[in-house]
Parts: C-alpha cells; structure tokens; sequence
C-alpha cells in the first residue's frame, strides 16, 4: 500500500521549504522501509531547490544524506533486518546491468544514469523524494550499513560529503608521503580533510580566509593558508600531488593548476551553476590533470563508511529543526557552516 509520509519540500524553484506530505510506494519484495532519524543538507540540496542546475522537478524533497533505521523488510530481502541502522546517500536505482554498474560503479550508469534519490524518475515513471522526511522506501541493493560506533546524526553526512571526498583521495592515491590539498572548507571540504588525513597524506587546506584555521587544524590539516592572499599561490608553486576542490562557485582554474607538481591531479567536485574558463597551457606545462568526481558506487560507499567507523570519523555538524531548514540554506550560501547542517527529522 502506498502510504503518505511528512516532508519539507520546495513547492516550485526557489520557493522556501514548507511541510508537506508525499507518497511512498508500497515495500516491494526487495525493498526497505526506513525510518529517517537525521538528514544531512548539502549544497547540491540548495542548487536543486533552487534550480540552479535547471530541469528540476517540483514539489522537491531534498535530502541524499540519510540516516535511519529499518522498520520493516519485503520478502526478498536478505540484507537487512527490522531495526537495522541504515543509511542512503544520492542514488536509490540505476540499470544495475551497464559495465560501470556491474563495476561497481553506479553513479555513471551509462544504461539510463543513476536514479537520484529525490529530483528524479525512478523506474515506473514516479518522482523520487529525499530525506527531508520521516519514512522513506528503498531497494535493499541502494541501501548500505552504518556500523556500531558511529552515531546516526555524524553518519548521516558521510553518506554524500564522506564518499565524495573519499572516492577521489582513494582513485588517485592519497596517503603517506602525498602533499593533498583541499579547497573550501564547507561539508564536503572538513571531511576531505578528515579522510586525507587518516589516509596518511600532508594536508593543507585552501580556504577564502583564515577564519576557520583553527577548526582546519584541528580537524587533521598540517598547513592551512588564505586563497585572498595572493601571495599564497607565489608560496605554494608546484607543490601538491593532488588537489581536490569543493568550491560550489567558478573558480579561477589556471592559477589553482600552478599549485600542482609535475603530473599532479587537480579534481573538482564542487559542481558551480555556471562554467568555468580555462587556459590549456595551465596543463600542457608540468603533463597536469585536470578531473572530475561523482558521488562513489554503492561498494565503495559501503567501504568509506567501515573506514570512517575505523577511524572514529564522523562529520561535525549543527542539528537543527526542520523549521530551520531555510535559515540553514542561507548559512551554507553564505558559507557559514561548521561544517555540516542535520536535520533531526521527528521535528518535521
Ligand atoms: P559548502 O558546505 O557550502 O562548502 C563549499 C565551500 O566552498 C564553502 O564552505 C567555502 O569554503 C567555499 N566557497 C564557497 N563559495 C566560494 C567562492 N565563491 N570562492 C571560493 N570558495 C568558495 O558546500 P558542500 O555541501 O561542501 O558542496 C560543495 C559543492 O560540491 C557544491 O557545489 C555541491 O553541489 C557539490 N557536490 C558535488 C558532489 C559530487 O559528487 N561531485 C557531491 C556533493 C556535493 P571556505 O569558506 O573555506 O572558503
Ligand atoms: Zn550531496
Ligand atoms: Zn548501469
């Protein structure tokens, strides 16, 4: 039976979140009910709301930082039981049959894409709605295990900002004896920071100021300087091996690429509204890549979330109520989140 469930939505692009309710399908054979306790807010939650990235479905439930608990299981289940601790980042389907899915590799399902977990049509044509939520249902194979010792409203956030991050540091080798650089230190950035650092790598943050240096070092930086510092990218010529950007607005790429060492990588995550320019010669000079990073599959992300129990990391976050979901939005635009907004959904 399809049942109705309490959620925030944006009702048309750019419009506040507000109360509502939304359908969610009946728990099929392979399917999970979830019952939502906290909801991270990502910047890709505002871009969407807002419709900055454009062809956005509204009413929209963002939300792809979930974390809950099972209440109930269909049939063919045999991942999961009632009461399990489970979490659902930014896919809940893909074709599960294209090479990358059956690599593991989901999030650039070439057999139709990924299905997002809300701002999308799964496979009956239905829309997809996220975590800003009470309940939420999903297919036991989108579904991963939150382990023992890492508390539900820290994981939540790992579910995007912690694969994020960790997908590229793991595909281009940070660890010890690395120089890892990442920028802006937002949700995704202080975990970057956090997952570098366990890796054993040499990590330096590149922030807009130094307003945050102390929170930088605490969290596992070595090094921390001011991006409005010109005199910053004089210093630090050629010296990463790897930089990884999660600025959600353009950056000026050329002079992040004169950071990076012969053969380094500059990956970008940070996904702006707007493109960005670029002179090839920043590349051509010292063989530089210049790349970019989704999500991870759902095994990697099974992966990141043992290591992160492993390691005792969790995401630093400020709860709050679904009434203050708004206000949050205007934090994060205003790059005044430290470092990660959870919603506590018994409030919605
Ligand atoms: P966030 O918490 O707002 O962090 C972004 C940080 O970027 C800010 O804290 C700020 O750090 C820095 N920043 C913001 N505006 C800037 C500007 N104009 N110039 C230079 N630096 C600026 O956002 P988030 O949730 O971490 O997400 C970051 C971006 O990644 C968003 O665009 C989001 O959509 C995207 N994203 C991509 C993926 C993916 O799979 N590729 C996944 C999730 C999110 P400082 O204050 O330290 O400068
Ligand atoms: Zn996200
Ligand atoms: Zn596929």
């Amino acid at each position: 039976m399809t049942t109705t469930v309490s959620a925030y939505a944006a009702p048309a692009a750019k419009a506040p979140l507000e109360r509502t309710t939304v359908p969610r399908r009946p728990v099929g054979e392979h399917d999970v009910l979830i019952e939502i306790k906290y909801a991270g807010i990502c910047h890709s939650d505002i871009h969407q709301a807002r419709d900055g990235w454009g062809e956005g479905i509204f009413p929209m439930v963002p939300g792809h930082e979930i974390a809950g608990v099972v209440t109930e299981v269909g049939a063919g289940v045999t991942k999961f039981a009632a009461g399990d601790r489970v979490g659902v980042g930014c896919m809940v389907d893909s074709c599960r049959e294209c090479d990358n899915c059956k690599a593991g590799l989901e999030q650039y399902c070439t057999g139709g894409g990924m299905v997002g977990t809300y701002n999308a049509l799964d496979k009956s044509g239905e829309a997809t709605y996220g975590g800003y939520s009470t309940h939420i249902v999903v297919d036991e194979a989108y579904t991963l295990r939150i382990p023992d010792g890492l508390s539900l409203d820290i994981a939540a956030p790992l579910l995007c900002a912690g694969i994020t991050l960790y997908s590229p540091l793991a595909h281009w080798n940070a660890g010890p004896g690395k120089k890892v650089a990442i920028v802006g230190l937002g949700g995704l950035g202080h975990m970057g920071v956090k997952i570098a650092h366990a890796l054993g790598a040499e990590v330096t943050v590149l922030s807009q100021s130094l307003r945050k240096k102390d929170d930088g070092l605490k969290l596992g930086a070595d090094h921390y300087y001011a991006t409005s510092d010109a005199a910053t990218f004089e210093q630090l010529a050629g010296t990463f091996d790897l930089i990884v950007s999660t600025v959600s607005a353009p950056l000026p790429l050329d002079r992040y690429l004169s950071l990076l060492k012969t053969d380094g990588a500059f990956v970008n995550v940070g996904a702006p509204e707007e493109p960005v320019s670029l002179n090839l010669f920043s590349v051509i000079g010292g063989r530089k890549t210049l790349a970019g990073s989704g999500i991870g599959g759902i095994r990697e992300t099974q992966e990141m979330l043992d290591f992160c129990a492993e390691h005792g990391l969790g995401a630093e976050i400020e709860l709050i109520r679904a009434d203050q979901i708004n206000e949050a939005y205007e934090r994060v635009l205003a790059s005044d989140v430290r470092y990660r907004f959870v919603i506590d959904t018994a409030t919605i």
